[in-house]
């Protein structure tokens, strides 16, 4: 067995657990099937065009040939398509379709003397060459839009370098007639080629790999920073963005103010109308809350139908008519389609926090809680209002929105 035949050997084996584990990932992982599917068949077509390599000897050189070069563009156009399922673009089955008849007829053609081999080779490279700049340019776009520049690069990089390799080999074989192959058979010593071309095919696999692992990681951010019945933050990132704040303040930030939310006599919508119809208001008033922010403000779900708002860079003027937008939106919007109409109504602990505020994040909460207790025994549907300044008496404001609510 001759050194390049070893090297095939190793090449095939290391395609092959690649292949095998694009296939587990479809499965245990939870990547998407066709992804993991069309990028198992991209590294078992890789393992393909290796094994042809051990079988030079028994075939002539253009079923060879012919056979390598198919392998090679299946292998990478399920490598793009499997890219596109992934990101979620239009898989090209008709441009696919198109290569591969290429493929298929031009060494036809080349065997019944209709295309002249180096045509017929530099045709097989522009193929290729056009393959791995559509995926190349499809992963960048939405790379950089889903994870940014850095990853587009990761991904697209190895992919755009193929192309180039791929568009010198089209180059070469049009100035060169007298190789015919888009990559020399064993026999030729250009072994380097074809070694770059598998190299490539660990870079891709790796590429693809880092494609996934962001997906997931992203996944999981999202999972752990989230709600998941409204999808607005959940408790624990909430309470991080008010450590932030918090530090921001201690370095004479602008003030803000919290907003502490809670819904009244929720447990009866739940008793009347069954807890997925609860569900549903809590996801109604979540919509009336988000339509009511800033880019800057931050609002998370504290547990069951409390809510927590954070206005940043704001007052006690700026922040009141924020409450009352949401108590007139919920006014105005009923929470099921029951007769007479159901609406919500909330009442609103709020404590604001000038300028300089040094107080910690523990006693905001402890502030906004008891103004909210006042705001339920008061009445519910109503704001009340806690000041925690540097040295000022804390005290309190009532305040009832001008809109007279509607009761459930
Ligand atoms: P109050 O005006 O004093 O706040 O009365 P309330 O009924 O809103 O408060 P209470 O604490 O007595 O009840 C809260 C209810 O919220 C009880 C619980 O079943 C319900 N709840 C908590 N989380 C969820 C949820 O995710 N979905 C639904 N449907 N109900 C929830
Ligand atoms: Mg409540
Ligand atoms: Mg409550």
């Amino acid at each position: 067995m001759s050194a390049n035949d070893s090297l095939f050997i190793v090449i095939g084996i290391l395609m092959l657990l690649f292949g095998l584990g694009w296939g587990m990932a479809g499965g245990p992982l939870g990547l998407s099937r066709s992804a993991s599917l069309h990028w198992m068949g991209f590294c078992l077509s890789c393992a393909g065009a290796g094994g042809v390599e051990l079988l030079v000897p028994l075939m002539p050189p253009i079923v060879e040939s012919g056979l390598r070069n198919f392998f090679i563009v299946l292998a990478f156009m399920l490598m793009r398509r499997g890219a596109l399922s992934f990101l979620g673009l239009p898989l090209q089955q008709s441009e696919h379709a198109l290569l591969l008849a290429t493929v298929v007829m031009a060494p036809v053609a080349e065997a019944t003397g209709l295309l002249p081999a180096a045509l017929r080779s530099a045709a097989m490279a522009a193929v290729l060459c056009w393959l791995a700049l559509a995926s190349s340019t499809a992963c960048a776009g939405r790379m950089r839009r889903e994870f940014g520049w850095i990853a587009a690069g990761v991904v697209a990089g190895p992919m755009f370098g193929a192309a180039a390799l791929f568009a010198w080999r089209t180059n070469w074989a049009l100035n060169i007639s007298t190789h015919h192959l888009i990559f020399p058979s064993s026999n030729s010593i250009e072994p380097a080629l074809l070694v770059a071309l598998f190299t490539l095919a660990v870079i891709f696999n790796l590429a693809l790999c880092y494609m996934v692992v962001m997906r997931l990681v992203r996944r999981l951010r999202h999972l752990a920073s989230r709600d998941p019945l409204t999808n607005l933050l959940n408790r624990r990132t909430t309470m991080e963005a008010l450590h932030a704040e918090h530090l921001r303040l201690r370095r004479g930030g602008e003030g803000c103010v919290v907003l502490s939310i809670d819904v009244d006599h929720f447990k009866r919508i739940n008793d009347m109308y069954g807890h997925a119809a609860g569900d549903r208001a809590l996801c109604l008033l979540a919509g009336v809350l988000e339509g009511s922010l800033r880019e800057t403000d931050v609002l998370g779900r504290m547990g069951g139908e409390e809510f927590l708002l954070l206005l940043r860079m704001s007052d006690q003027a700026g922040a009141m008519l924020v409450a009352q937008r949401i108590q007139c939106t919920l006014a105005s919007q009923p929470v099921t389609d029951a007769n007479p109409p159901l609406h919500l109504t909330v009442s609103i602990g709020m404590v604001v926090l000038p300028q300089g505020t040094t107080y910690p994040v523990d006693s905001w909460l402890l502030r906004a809680d008891a103004a909210l207790y006042r705001a339920k025994a008061l009445g519910r549907d109503r704001v009340e209002v806690s000041v925690l300044a540097e040295g000022a008496v804390a005290g309190s404001t009532p305040w009832k929105p001008s809109l007279s609510p509607v009761h459930t």
